[in-house]
């Protein structure tokens, strides 16, 4: 009984001491921040699209994906959507093989009455949509057909199947943490999609596949008896795992910090970004690069092999010092505790990075936690 008391009295300390940095309005000229995969009242949310929006200034963001279970938003809706912070319209789709996403998919737009995932894909692909798997580990709603290719990004990081995979003793902390200090408890629910790195390192064998992180905020948990408990809420959910789309110059008529929902879809399909766990340590400004001979490319770009080719990456100043991983063609390459690497590359490949920051507070045991994964560039063959 003592042991149980002092760890209570603990974990509460640490939730009144342990300070994690302010999550920021992104203020780099060419990259917009932004949530995917949010759900609101019109299915099994519980806020409204102007509680979003409020939520989404609350946290600091320059854009938001609204995707509601099986129906699009409508005209009206996307009305509440202001020029620095657009709405990219999309809609979660269920069907028999799991759960995927339509990102930037017509107002109001009716999906066939199927659960056939093939015909799925192929009708939200006829309209242009973004078509990222969701969750495809999730516990409950796994994807399960690996055969299709007809689709065009996955979720890598999705918070909500990220936090259901921690144990018990894991769950309780950040539930005693949550009331005073809910940004660190959503940190403590962080851990590594192994699986959906492996898989994406398997798919981008065949073709460039987006990788994003998601949000799958609900601000809701269903209880017994029909009661319903606002975990994790709006806004703290909205701080924790934000996508930070790289755009060209020319985006948004020359203004990148007015480029719109069609131009930040674009961006995200092909791969022009990156995902920061932005609760930890904001990533803005993060930046991983490869030179060849005069030309240089980021996250989703092609690069064509030259001898004196060079990965670059540097972090933003502040943090205590990162653990930078970069993988060639899915395998580890290099993995360095630093702040910057600036290094010859071996060959064409793809690369890609993983960066982890110590867990903050003392129950944290400095445990290395993803802060940053980055689409792939892709260097070719002459
Ligand atoms: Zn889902
Ligand atoms: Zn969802």
């Amino acid at each position: 009984m003592f042991i149980l008391c002092f760890a209570v009295a603990s974990i509460l300390l640490e939730g009144l001491f342990v300070r994690l940095p302010v999550v920021p309005k992104g203020e780099n000229a060419n990259e917009r921040i932004g949530v995917i995969h949010v759900h609101t009242k019109a299915s099994d949310g519980s806020g409204t699209v102007a509680d979003v929006m409020a939520a989404a200034e609350g946290a600091n963001l320059s854009f938001i994906a609204i995707t509601d279970h099986n129906v699009a938003i409508t005209e009206d809706e996307l009305a509440e959507d202001p020029p620095d912070l657009p709405i990219i319209s999309g809609v979660e789709i269920g069907t028999r093989a799991g759960h995927f996403l339509a990102l930037g998919i017509p107002p109001s737009w009716q999906q066939p009455k199927t659960n056939d995932d093939r015909e799925l894909l192929a009708a939200a692909g006829a309209v242009g949509a973004f078509r990222v798997l969701a969750h495809p580990f999730h516990p409950h709603t796994p994807w399960t057909d690996w055969n299709t290719s007809d689709f065009d990004g996955m979720e890598i990081w999705n918070e909500d199947a990220a936090w259901r995979q921690n144990n018990f003793f894991d769950l309780m902390d950040a539930l005693l943490l949550y009331g005073e200090n809910s940004q660190l408890a959503l940190v403590r629910l962080a851990s590594t999609p192994d699986d959906n790195f492996a898989k994406w390192d398997e798919i981008l064998q065949q073709r460039p596949v987006a990788g994003i992180c998601a949000a799958d905020t609900h601000a809701r948990i269903r209880l017994a008896f029909g009661h319903d408990w606002r975990f994790p809420g709006y806004v703290p959910s909205l701080k924790v795992a934000r996508e930070h789309v790289l755009l060209p110059p020319g985006a948004g008529n020359g203004n990148p910090a007015l480029a719109s929902a069609a131009e930040l879809v674009d961006a995200l399909r092909k791969g022009h970004s990156f995902c920061g766990l932005d609760s930890l340590y904001p990533a803005d400004g993060f930046s991983f690069h490869v030179t060849s001979a005069n030309a240089s490319g980021g996250p989703g770009d092609f690069l064509p092999w030259k001898e004196s080719a060079r990965l670059q990456i540097s972090t933003p100043p502040g943090t205590s010092i990162p653990l930078i991983k970069v993988f060639r063609n899915g395998r580890e390459f290099a993995s360095e505790q630093t702040r910057t690497l600036d290094e010859p590359i071996p060959g064409p490949g793809r690369y890609r990075t993983e960066v982890f920051l110590p867990q903050p507070g003392f129950s944290g045991l400095r445990a290395w936690t993803l802060w940053v994964f980055t689409n792939p560039v892709y260097v070719t063959a002459q």
